[in-house]
């Protein structure tokens, strides 16, 4: 049986991952548990708890156990949600083994239906925003049993993660994952300040990046593996490999932990971002789009400390043009990189859209700009030329010369082309780390922020 789960923290306290760990923990008793997944959904949609993730895992039960188990996951949701929260709405759904079989019924081009509509509801889930009705209509079609609390809206999160490990479960490498082991704190030291010794975990870092990634950020001097709200994580260690994880977890000293789990999860992959040829060329407020495109106007530093610059859209149907890119200030250093561009330059944008602003993400520079065009000089005095109207040439008024053309000089541009990335302290979860390209043998050209 499979189960998901969403929506039970608040930004005061719980962690759905941590439900999600006593639960496996507990559930052992009935039967083999898988990896636990941790589904990031779609990073900016309006109404989220905190990190908007959701989990899912699968339990191997007999028949009639399943009730029990069901039981049990209902009363630990119901006990640790943050039902006083106005904005927790508790969803779990189960797909057991006869709604599993029930899928297959009517051959494999029916059970392919279904499972590419549980794909398409995944997938849906990181990139768009779905509304509880899109989750009824399909757990009712499929005949999964559910469980919601209150406005129920976790069932969105609940079946998006359950959908995850189904795709998984038949075709691993489906979706692009990584693994995050979370360490939870005792019970008695939530809300209180966390004992963590930097020093260890600046040699666990040196120790297996870039295996394990994340953990710290460099060029900004600061651990990023611990959160900073009540909750019951004590710190989580992203990465790519298991035994480096393991390895780095060995190595970092802290408070002790109340229990460990390993997760599976769709952080750092990169799978909320959407094509411009995928969006059909309209963009939408909450979205997370790569758009090409060319420099409109040289970057500026607003209030705040906000670089913002304008680009026209590459793709000449669309009607839209223009749009404000943006890297906030809590980009730090990403800033600077962004600064150094200017009009003409050919990039392409990353990050998620709201009131016509790309929060920037990431950035391609394609093609800088290296032409610098000039009124010409005069061969007679030496000074610059003024024009002689529009489309008119120039002319100098003294010495009564001409000049069609303006002059063009080629500059040297003090920043490379390539792929830049925010610093950890301001990545999504779901964003890729620059470095995951550079290890998985990717692309060129790459400027990881370390
Ligand atoms: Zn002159």
């Amino acid at each position: 049986m499979i189960i998901g789960i969403d929506d039970t923290d608040s930004k005061n306290g719980m962690c759905t991952t941590y439900l999600c760990a006593v639960l496996v923990d507990k559930l052992r008793e009935y039967g083999e548990v898988s990896i636990p997944r941790l589904v990031r959904l779609n990073p900016c949609i309006p109404f989220k708890t905190r990190g908007n993730g959701a989990v899912s895992f699968e339990i191997k039960v007999i028949p009639e156990k399943e009730g029990k188990v069901k039981e049990l996951v209902k009363s630990r949701v119901s006990e640790l949600s943050e039902l006083q929260d106005e904005e927790t709405n508790p969803g779990v759904v189960f797909i057991g083994d006869t709604a599993l079989r029930a899928m297959s019924r009517g051959g494999s081009d029916k059970r392919n239906e279904h499972i590419s509509k549980l794909k398409n509801f995944y997938e849906t889930a990181v990139r768009d925003v779905l509304k509880i009705e899109h989750a009824y209509t399909l757990l009712s079609e499929l005949h999964f049993d559910y469980f919601g609390l209150k406005k129920k809206r976790g069932l969105i999160g609940a079946l998006a993660a359950a959908s995850f490990l189904l795709v998984q479960k038949r075709e691993p490498a489906y979706y692009d994952y990584t693994y995050e082991l979370i360490a939870y704190r005792r019970k008695e030291r939530w809300g209180t300040s966390r004992v963590i010794e930097e020093k260890s975990v600046w040699n666990a870092d040196e120790a297996t990046y870039p295996l394990i990634w994340d953990t710290v950020d460099l060029a900004n001097k600061k651990l990023v593996l611990a959160p900073h709200s009540p909750c019951p994580v004590l710190f989580g260690i992203r990465g790519d490999s298991v035994d480096a994880i393991n390895k780095a977890y060995k190595l970092i000293q802290a408070e002790p932990a109340e229990r460990e789990m390993l997760f599976v999860t769709n952080q750092g992959t990169d799978s909320h971002l959407i094509t411009y040829e995928e969006a059909k060329g309209t963009l939408h407020d909450h979205h997370s789009y790569i758009l090409d495109g060319v420099i409109k106007s040289n970057p500026q530093t607003i209030e705040g400390g906000h670089v913002l610059f304008a680009l026209t859209l590459a793709l000449a149907e669309n009607t839209e043009g223009r749009i404000e890119c943006m890297a906030y200030e809590p980009t730090k250093g990403f800033r600077d990189i962004i600064r150094q561009l200017r009009i003409g330059d050919e990039v392409t944008v990353y990050g998620s859209f709201k009131n016509r602003t790309i929060n920037l993400e990431k950035i391609k520079l394609r093609k800088l700009n290296v032409e610098v065009k000039s009124n010409p000089k005069c061969a007679k005095c030496g000074k610059r030329m003024e024009s002689a109207g529009r489309a008119q040439g120039y002319r100098c008024k003294r010495c009564k010369t001409y000049s069609s053309e303006k002059e063009v000089q080629i500059v040297d541009r003090e920043i490379d082309e390539g792929l830049y990335e925010v610093p950890p302290v301001a990545r999504r979860h779901i964003s890729k780390p620059l470095i995951r390209t550079y290890v998985n043998g990717g692309i060129n050209n790459i400027h990881p922020s370390r």
